[in-house]
């Protein structure tokens, strides 16, 4: 019975994959609620929050504050670019942060220390959107 609504699961990460980028769960549920699936935003809630612990998605929180989760094409420790205009993702390795973390860990006595680090900004084409947006005051 526990596996009744798996379907719905299999179809949230289904459109999880599809994304290009991070996303929250009222995007996604847009996105199904699209496609007339019927799958409610709490089960949409519901199912990510299962990926997520799976690790079979990455769950983050956007300087907004909201949740936004995304289908990695990596499950080992990794580290994000996202554009906050567009939703853009880049996976990135960042040794340095590795090492600075461990560090900075056993210099205060720390074991089993875990990090989440993740940059967000304007992607490059947005940023050049940005540039060439008429800027504050000009009337013409
Ligand atoms: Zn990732
Ligand atoms: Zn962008
Ligand atoms: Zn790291």
């Amino acid at each position: 019975m526990a596996q009744r609504n798996t379907w719905q699961r299999d179809r949230v990460r289904e459109a999880l994959t599809d994304a290009s980028g991070f996303v929250s769960a009222q995007a996604l549920h847009a996105t199904l609620r699209d496609e007339n699936t019927g799958i409610g935003l709490a089960t949409v809630y519901r199912a990510l929050a299962t990926l997520a612990a799976s690790g079979e998605a990455d769950q983050l929180q956007s300087p907004d504050g909201e949740a936004i989760y995304r289908a990695c094409s990596t499950t080992g420790h990794h580290h994000h670019l996202i554009c906050r205009s567009c939703g853009l993702a880049v996976e990135i390795e960042a040794n340095e942060v590795e090492a600075w973390a461990q560090r900075t860990a056993a210099a205060h006595g720390f074991t089993a220390a875990e990090h989440v680090v993740d940059i967000f900004g304007l992607c490059a084409s947005c940023s050049a959107l940005r540039a060439a947006e008429p800027v504050g005051e000009r009337v013409d």
